[in-house]
């Protein structure tokens, strides 16, 4: 299959790669919208941090915020997600952690991230593997354009809940990209908590 390689700063092609295979736990799925994240460009640049911290290493494969169709499932999968309309979570923790079990997976010390962290390639692809865990199916409304903004929405909606604006409060907030837009939004209309 086709994917966007990252191959050093400032450096990238689409490549011929092996397709993935969805082994126990894993789906694969094919990928019709991806997003591309601030962290992506970093990247390209060179300068993100987990660069030169040792968690990620050319080549890459980039691509967390993505929408798609589970087409093949493995060991232990339930079938039922078999050609369902899917996002995915970006931090894929070890599930048995002090963290993890609390439901903060986006700091377990252990963990993969999409396209980013600990060697899993991301969506810049024809296909991509991830946990069945890790999936979140999209209901019909929800096209490939919002499914891929469904990660940058959690992040945006996560800030915006953790400033605990209400109503007549002012809030600044700084950085002008999807995200912000995506906060100032949750912030001017208060989405009902998540659980
Ligand atoms: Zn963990």
């Amino acid at each position: 299959m086709r994917a966007f390689v990252l191959t050093a700063p400032g450096e990238a092609s689409v490549q011929e790669v092996p397709a993935p295979v969805a082994v126990p736990g894993e789906v694969v799925v094919d990928v019709e919208r991806v997003g591309v994240c601030g962290t992506d460009v970093e990247f390209f640049t060179g300068e993100m941090a987990y660069l030169h911290e040792g968690h990620s290493a050319y080549p890459m494969r980039l691509g967390h915020e993505w929408a798609g169709t589970v087409s093949a499932v493995g060991d232990g999968v339930d079938p039922s997600w078999l050609g369902r309309r899917v996002m995915g979570d970006t931090m894929l923790g070890d599930r048995t952690c002090r963290a993890c079990r609390r439901g903060s997976q986006h700091v377990c010390a252990r963990r993969q991230e999409v396209g980013i962290r600990g060697g899993r390639p991301g969506a810049l692809a024809e296909q991509l593997a991830v946990p069945a865990w890790s999936l979140h199916p999209l209901p019909d409304p929800v096209d490939a354009v919002l499914g891929a903004l469904v990660e940058p929405g959690g992040n945006a909606l996560r800030a915006a809940q953790a400033a605990g604006v209400g109503p007549g409060d002012r809030a600044l907030v700084l950085g002008p990209g999807t995200i912000g837009l995506l906060t100032a939004m949750s912030c001017a209309r208060p989405a009902p908590r998540c659980t």
